[in-house]
């Protein structure tokens, strides 16, 4: 049994990292492995992955497992929407399955959680398509990298829409930044060209939407509202 107590000692001194020390961890295998494994998850430093990995070492059976099988259930069953991108355990999602939205109006979001917070809201019935990023040219994501062409499939095609229904507006949704909006004038010109009424919500964000890019949505929708797409 390692002296888990001087390891503290010397694991102050360290550099973070989340990769196991030159020379070999002090660690019994399976607790260094936790600790790499914690590590990788974002915000997670050494230190952190080690308190979170003692934590699990003194919690009981049950909870410790709960914790595995939760993240085996997550990546077992958890998918992306066929049709719209968002997650779901079942496929279509429970919103392109439902027959009582509003199967022609379709609201592009950046990510899941952007889904999540508009549907909160409760003010929409329309469906959904998650792009899965934003254009970002500097850092190399081009349309390619994202749901794009799935999405103008939709349109083009009812049949890749939910039960089959065309497609009459288009709104965007995305977040109020830079790339945000080159995302949005990029799908603009690619919608607008095969017919379809593209709208923006007022600078992308619903009420209780986009914490941390709240207050500037705020003020990019008194200086953006003049823009019609
Ligand atoms: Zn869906």
């Amino acid at each position: 049994m390692p002296d888990l107590s001087a390891n503290q000692d010397s694991r102050n001194r360290g550099p973070r990292s989340a990769a196991p020390r030159p020379g070999g961890s002090a660690y019994p295998g399976p607790v260094e492995r936790l600790i790499v494994e914690l590590g990788r998850l974002p915000g997670i430093g050494r230190r952190s992955a080690e308190r979170l990995a003692f934590h699990l070492l003194k919690a009981s059976t049950d909870e410790a497992m709960g914790l595995a099988r939760a993240v085996e259930d997550l990546k077992k069953t958890v998918r992306h929407c066929s049709v719209c991108y968002n997650l779901t355990d079942e496929d279509p999602c429970v919103i392109c399955a439902d027959a009582r939205r509003d199967r022609s109006k379709v609201l592009v979001v950046e990510q899941p959680r952007d889904l999540i917070a508009i549907e909160q809201t409760g003010m929409y019935k329309g469906l959904y398509h998650v792009l899965m990023g934003r254009l970002s040219p500097l850092d190399g994501v081009e349309p390619d990298d994202l749901t794009i062409s799935a999405l103008l499939a939709r349109i083009t095609d009812p049949t890749k829409n939910a039960g089959g229904e065309a497609v009459g507006e288009v709104i965007l949704g995305l977040n109020p930044t830079l790339e945000g909006d080159g995302t949005a004038m990029y799908l603009h010109d690619e919608l607008a060209s095969r017919g379809v009424g593209v709208t923006r919500l007022a600078r992308g964000l619903p009420a209780g939407g986009s914490l941390e890019f709240a207050n500037k949505a705020v003020l990019a929708d008194a200086i953006e509202g003049r823009q019609r797409m």
